[in-house]
């Protein structure tokens, strides 16, 4: 695939000033060898207007924009490529209130329906389980746990992690919402996510029994909760990261439904942290924007809180 984007924002403004641009540009990553024909794969068309194509084959009428998260788009493609731009390229993204007022977008909703289309676009299909040495855990969100340890807390969010440890230093990260801390959970989230035949390092929990099955386990054992620090510290430092950013963004208020989301966001920028190119964030987040199959509003169900 070739890497065509804006390095910066300066670039991005100067690249993407009207419609045009933005649809040449789309053409560019749907169809980067040539227009293909969504229903029949026939490469020959005409083009009847500015944006639509009909196929010389099936005669079928397609817009760039067909079958990609921009699909009947009512607002200009320059208002969407801003709205990609923040979302990707910030460091710490950008929430649907400050979109709106960024945008002028006349409702929070559509501001808040695009971001719940373009978290949908950060996960990417084609990627690689996590390797090497790796902790795994789990957390709850959405209230302090009490008393001493017990993973019941059936009010509260569960949210499996895993994240490689590479010496001291953290490699990627996966975070999946699941309904309880059961091995029925556990052990299918960390066999997803990470490559068989690695080191699998968790506490005592009884729910990682079986894990030896697939995997080089290793517990540390610890009597104490207090200890997780010392005994899972990547566990440690993501969980706190994570929950700063959930728990302040939204001051608790997220709606459980639309968790996983957040959490795939979440993950994009954690595993592109180091990534010093803004614009290379962008340019995979249009990658799936043109190939993944839009949710329409009434699937992303809005909910106010
Ligand atoms: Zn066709």
């Amino acid at each position: 695939m070739f890497e065509d984007f804006p390095k910066n924002e300066i670039e991005f403004d100067r690249r993407f000033r009207q419609e045009q641009d933005c649809l040449d540009y789309l053409f560019s990553q749907r169809w980067p060898d040539g227009f293909v024909c969504p229903e029949c794969g026939h490469p020959h068309y005409w083009k009847s207007a500015r944006d639509l194509y009909r196929c010389r084959h099936c005669q079928k009428q397609v817009s760039v924009t067909t079958g990609t998260i921009f699909h009947g788009a009512k607002k200009s493609l320059i208002l969407w490529f801003k709205a990609l731009w923040w979302f990707s390229a910030r460091t710490s993204g950008v929430n649907a209130i400050a979109l709106q007022q960024l945008l002028g977008l006349g409702s929070y909703r559509t501001a808040w329906h695009w971001l719940q289309r373009l978290r949908t676009c950060t996960v990417f299909p084609d990627r690689q389980p996590l390797t090497g040495k790796v902790e795994s855990d789990e957390f709850y969100l959405g209230g302090e746990r009490s008393g001493k340890r017990g993973r019941g807390a059936d009010h509260k969010c569960k949210v499996a992690v895993a994240v490689e440890r590479q010496g001291k230093r953290l490699g990627r990260l996966r975070l999946s919402v699941i309904d309880d801390c059961s091995s029925a959970q556990l052990l299918p989230f960390v066999k997803a996510h990470v490559l068989s035949g690695s080191l699998v390092v968790t506490d005592g929990w009884k729910g990682y029994n079986g894990l030896e099955r697939d995997f080089i386990h290793h517990r540390v054992l610890s009597s104490q909760a207090e200890e997780k620090e010392s005994v899972l510290p990547g566990v440690h430092l993501v969980v706190s990261l994570v929950k700063r950013v959930i728990l302040g963004t939204y001051q608790g208020r997220f709606n459980p439904e639309y968790l996983q989301r957040y959490l795939d966001e979440y993950v994009f920028r954690f595993n592109r942290r180091t990534c010093a190119a803004p614009g290379k964030r962008f340019w995979r987040i249009m990658q799936q924007a043109v190939s993944l199959p839009p949710l329409t509003n009434r699937q992303l169900r809005f909910r106010t809180t």
